[in-house]
């Protein structure tokens, strides 16, 4: 049987949309909040090396896991040797194997890897599609896959919710989610538009390096004073200035928990 729909005098039962809680963040501080991000980092790059959309779909295939130095650390020599899929197909198993070794899961991640070279040989003429869709077809390639490729590759306005993101959705109150899905699209209900290219990097970068995990560094924080996550140990902001591009061997970074 039907449930009766609740009735409210004079007018219709409120829809979830207008019932849903506040915003913990003003537009102006959401905004604020990235502009800060957009100094200290105006030209943020992603971690994972790669020479062309391929080979950065293939290391983010590899990189779940696993940190992006230690990707690099095995792709650098495979992409010198198997940058299309073709190439990488030519290698086999084994070959494309001892490449990866070193990686976490590597055995599965080789298998999808040479599946999804065949996938994109034979749907996509050897090209990487720019199309979620097409990308999240593919073996091996979820939604936060393709969402990295669609920003790094194709310069999509996209962002990938990862570890990092997903928790810094959460502890500051910006983007709450129960999943990665859910903390994506409040995200991409607040953040300014002229923003959002670069977005992924900065939350990204700023998980890695100050909200971390465990102990976040607040004294670090650019933006201590705007950040209303309840373990935060400062609200004296960091001071703001343009950082140095971060080594090219990441051995800054934190392992991926
Ligand atoms: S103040 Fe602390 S908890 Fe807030 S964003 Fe900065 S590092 Fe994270």
């Amino acid at each position: 049987m039907q449930k009766p729909k609740p009735k409210v005098a004079g007018r219709s039962a409120p829809s979830p949309r207008m019932s849903a809680p506040r915003p913990l963040y003003s537009e102006a501080e959401v905004r604020e909040i990235f502009r800060r991000f957009a100094v200290q980092r105006p030209e943020p790059k992603g971690e994972l090396e790669h020479v062309n959309a391929f080979t950065l779909l293939v290391a983010v295939v590899l990189s779940a896991q696993a940190t992006d130095a230690g990707v690099n650390r095995a792709t650098r020599p495979l992409f010198a040797v198997a940058d299309t899929p073709e190439k990488m197909l030519a290698l086999g198993e084994d070959r494309l194997g001892d490449y990866v070794k070193t990686i976490g899961l590597w055995r599965n991640k080789t298998k999808n890897v040479l599946a999804l070279c065949e996938a994109l040989i034979r749907n996509h003429g050897g090209k990487v599609p720019a199309d979620r869709d097409a990308l999240m077809k593919l073996p091996g390639v979820g939604r936060k896959t393709a969402n990295v490729v669609l920003n790094i590759a194709f310069g999509q306005p996209t962002l990938a919710v990862d570890t990092h993101v997903f928790r810094i959705g959460n502890r500051l109150g910006l983007a709450p989610g129960r999943t990665p899905d859910e903390v994506e699209a409040a995200f991409l209900r607040i953040i300014p538009a002229e923003y959002l290219r670069h977005a992924h990097h900065w939350l990204i970068l700023h998980g890695r390096y100050v909200c971390k995990a465990r102990k976040p560094e607040c004294t670090a924080c650019i933006i201590a004073d705007l950040c209303k996550a309840a373990e935060k140990t400062s609200a004296v902001p960091a001071p703001l200035a343009e950082l140095a591009p971060l080594p090219a061997d990441g051995t800054l970074e934190e392992p991926v928990s």
